[in-house]
């Protein structure tokens, strides 16, 4: 018989158990700056060059590498956290694994120059593909210094792999600030292609908070503190009308390292119910406490998941801890007939004000599309009526009729729908009816109205009086600023401050509340974006404001609005399913009803 298995050589093995902790240069970004807090370091900084496709370098004040250490640290295995097995179970430091410079350095060129106090020289080591290519003595500050390049180099699937540097720089920020967040007694400044995006000095949590998420974050937020024997928490929870609708900033630390889980993410947003919409997303910046052999941070390689010995108790504590701050500041109600209702209604579209905030501050006084509440309720709709209207006696009607339903005939122009259960209209046809789902028919409305308007630049942007203001993290603005020119085309004309964007002028078709909408939504699908090459930037700018702007499911929708949407639908190119894919009706022919009563 012959023997078929093989032993991988170390950089083949290397490669691989890369692909499990290095997802993509914010994976590198995480591991650099967790070795240099183990190292003690009390300052790093760090520099990104191409969303960290080129370059990431992270230099520390730690207390260095050995010549030895330098010469092995590249190694599988090799760790100074733990010696042994039992070690496991008493884990203080980020890393203890041994193996992310291994796998690192098999999927990139690195080099990395380390001294410690006390000794003359540094040593510099350079390494291509886990292949050793030069170690020497140098002269360099106590502390190291690591640069990782061209990243993926030797696996062109994954370098192909990574997304648009917009998506990819928004990793590398989200690993930043949580690190920043565990670790506030360190100093961390962030350098991306050259200009400085974070300088944060040593501070506390609080007002490490308030310097990565701008100076309004202060008022939004409100204190949680609990000791108890098996756990402390401390931390902050945002006020319930700061909660967003797309997943806001929700940190949870456990021992200052940030982890994700969805268990106790659901003991807090219980904590929150009554206070906020089913839909809305309470924020939260918490640092959970406990002893770490209650915990097994080993269950996942890049240690964002980890197992409690008392997962249900923590819950507990969490939720009533939660709860109790809550009520301390007078924000939930202690019983229910001092409820203030007017926590009750910021989700509900017609009784929205302007301040009821969509995550965002503006400033009310500022709002420059003031109408009455019952126009509020129609104003996305008219606008559009009109529109669609005047399309009627433009050249294009032609071409729009061509593209009509072809089982949809005057009958139905003629003859009334009607709306059920404020979802769904349903209309009659030559062969039967039609049930049209009044959200996703007015997203395909809106979605061919929008891509019309920018590829024929017929957006004739508003002016307005006075500036709107709205804050935004750094790193938010960052991505705004990559799309400004998109957004121009769009009529958003607005300028780029460092925590805030003042909006000059508007499309026709937006009010305040979208517009804060609009850009939350804009924000959280360039992070989830598709792969750039089957990405258009004005496609999903148009699928985004269709989504923010339909009419939505369980409004009421009187009789001319109904015909709207079945005629507008019906005029689309496509008429069968949503930007999103989804259906927009449904239809049932009369042979289908004969079958029914047979
Ligand atoms: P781990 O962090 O799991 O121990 P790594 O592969 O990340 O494994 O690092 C290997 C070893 O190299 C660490 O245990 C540490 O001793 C050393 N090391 C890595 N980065 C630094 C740094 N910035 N300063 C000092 N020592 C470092
Ligand atoms: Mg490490």
């Amino acid at each position: 018989m012959k023997d078929i298995i093989n032993i991988l050589p170390e950089n083949v093995a290397n490669q691989i158990a890369a692909g499990e902790v290095v997802q993509r240069p914010a994976s590198v970004v995480k591991e650099l700056l967790e070795n240099s807090i183990d190292a003690k370091a009390t300052e790093i900084k760090i520099l990104i060059r191409d969303a960290g496709k080129t370059l990431i370098q992270v230099i520390d004040n730690g207390i260095g590498m050995s010549k030895r250490d330098v010469s092995i640290c590249f190694d599988r295995h090799t760790t100074s956290k733990i010696s042994q097995a039992k070690d496991l179970f008493n884990i203080k430091s980020k890393g203890f694994r041994g193996e992310a410079l291994a796998s690192i350095s098999a999927i990139s060129h690195v080099n990395l120059i380390s001294k410690q106090s006390g000794v003359e020289l540094a040593n510099e080591i350079e390494i291509h593909g886990s292949e050793v290519k030069s170690n020497k003595s140098t002269v360099s500050e106590v502390g190291t210094k690591i640069s990782v390049k061209n990243l993926f180099f030797n696996i062109p699937a994954r370098r192909n792999f990574l997304k648009s540097n917009n998506v990819e720089l928004k990793h590398i920020v989200n690993e930043f600030i949580r690190i920043s967040l565990a670790h506030p007694e360190i100093k961390l400044i962030f350098y991306n292609d050259n200009s400085e995006m974070y300088n944060l000095p040593v501070s506390n949590f609080k007002k490490r908070i308030v310097n990565l998420f701008g100076v309004k974050t202060s008022e939004k937020l409100v204190p949680v503190s609990e000791n108890t024997e098996i756990l402390n928490i401390e931390g902050f929870i945002f006020k319930p009308k700061y909660s967003k609708k797309t997943r806001g900033e929700q940190f949870f630390f456990v021992n200052n390292r940030f982890i994700k889980s969805p268990y106790l993410n659901h003991a807090i947003n219980s904590a929150f119910e009554g206070l906020i919409d089913s839909k809305y997303n309470p924020s939260y910046f918490l640092n959970i406490e406990v002893d770490p052999s209650t915990i097994d941070i080993n269950i996942h390689p890049t240690k964002t998941e980890i197992k409690f010995e008392d997962e249900h108790s923590i819950y507990a504590i969490l939720r009533a801890s939660v709860k109790h701050s809550l009520g301390q500041y007078n924000i939930s109600p202690v019983l229910d007939f001092n409820r203030d209702k007017s926590l009750d209604v910021p989700y509900n579209f017609e009784k929205k004000s302007n301040s009821a905030s969509v995550g965002i501050d503006i400033n009310p006084s500022y709002n420059p599309f003031a109408v009455n509440e019952s126009q509020k309720k129609y104003i996305k709709i008219d606008s559009f009526k009109e529109k669609m209207n005047s399309l009627e006696f433009s050249s294009e009607s032609n071409e729009l009729k061509e593209f009509s339903f072809e089982d949809f005939n005057s009958d139905v122009a003629t003859s009334n729908p009607i709306q059920l259960n404020k979802k769904y209209i349903v209309s009659k046809t030559k062969s039967g009816l039609i049930i049209i789902n009044q959200e996703r028919a007015h997203q395909r409305i809106l979605y061919e109205e929008f891509l019309k308007s920018v590829t024929l630049n017929k957006v004739n942007p508003q002016k307005l009086l006075h500036p709107l203001e709205i804050d935004f993290s750094k790193a938010d603005i960052e991505i705004i600023k990559s799309n400004k020119n998109i957004l121009n085309q769009f009529g958003l004309d607005f300028d780029l401050k460092t925590e805030k964007i003042n909006i000059k002028a508007i499309p026709p078709f937006i009010n305040a509340e979208n517009l804060i909408e609009l850009f939350n939504n804009l924000l959280f699908n360039i992070q989830n974006e598709v792969p750039k090459n089957s990405f258009s930037e004005s496609d999903l700018i148009c699928k985004i404001m269709s989504k923010t702007m339909s009419i939505k499911n369980g409004n009421y929708l009187d009789l001319k609005e109904q015909q709207y949407i079945v005629n507008s639908l019906f005029a689309c190119k496509e008429t069968m399913i949503s930007p999103f894919n989804q259906k927009t009706y449904v239809k049932i022919n009369y042979s289908e009803i004969e079958n029914m009563f047979k």
